[in-house]
């Protein structure tokens, strides 16, 4: 039993991810932007994948879906609403349904605010959440289709809820400048403090292009419980308070 994550750098800043279920073998990936990267990590894990995941329709989390489902003909899951626009999609899911990755069930949370179409893929016994671009490390995601109440119920009433032990993977190695600004926010919060030294620390040994990135200076997971702490849209009282924040990160 077990769900074993690899966490693969892809495209300019992006994570993908790679779930390899450890008793079936059973694998899934989880937004791809492209396929090379992604490919090299399943010959070299060994893995069946057997299918695609997607958080939402941009193509820096989407492009490679149309060539990976291919190579290893398996459908393409995302939100409803994205039906047209994310690329390869075969089987639609809404707030409420469950996929599994060989013996290892996720419950389907529906986070319109960066996108319409955002979803969560929640793993409660492996214990981690695939979020997208909806909660960052330090921050969250621009609101290119949603509204600060939208985020506010994403980030505050939904995954904020969620145990504070479970790992958080996101979309993208953004951890250090959303803490450079949670620290402009709120620079009398030790915890931003100290966890922005320590994601410095990371991150200044790293590689001239992210594909080369190493686990070594990755940021990501987080938890559930460290964005409690350092998290200036997780911490926000209210949807207002949350939008001015954005709005002073999308000018910061
Ligand atoms: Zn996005
Ligand atoms: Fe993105």
């Amino acid at each position: 039993m077990g769900l074993r994550i690899e966490r693969i750098p892809t495209f300019g800043d992006n994570y993908t991810y790679l779930l390899i279920c450890e008793s079936s073998g059973d694998a899934a990936v989880v937004d791809a932007p492209e396929a090379a990267p992604v490919i090299a990590r399943v010959e070299s894990c060994g893995a069946r994948v057997t299918k695609i995941l997607s958080t939402h329709h941009h193509p820096d989390h989407s492009a490679a879906n149309p060539e990976l489902a291919k190579r290893y003909s398996a459908p393409v899951f995302g939100h409803t609403s994205d039906a047209g626009r994310l690329p390869g999609l075969t089987d639609p899911l809404e707030e409420g349904d469950t996929i599994s990755v060989g013996e290892n069930e996720a419950r389907i949370f529906f986070i319109p605010a960066h996108t319409t179409g955002h979803i969560a893929y929640v793993f409660d016994e492996a214990k981690a959440v695939f979020c997208g671009d909806t909660l960052f490390a330090g921050g969250c995601g621009r609101l290119f289709e949603g509204t600060p109440e939208m985020m506010y119920t994403a980030l505050c009433e939904k995954l904020g809820k969620l145990p504070h032990d479970m790992r958080v993977y996101c979309g993208h190695e953004y951890t250090e400048s959303n803490l450079r600004f949670a620290a402009h926010v709120e620079p009398e919060n030790a915890a931003v403090r100290e966890k922005l030294a320590r994601v410095e620390a990371i991150r200044a040994g790293k590689a001239a292009d992210w594909h080369d990135a190493t686990p070594s200076e990755m940021t990501i997971p987080s938890t559930i419980g460290d964005e409690h702490e350092t998290n200036p849209f997780l911490r926000a009282s209210n949807a207002e308070e949350l939008g001015r924040i954005r709005t002073l990160k999308d000018n910061f």
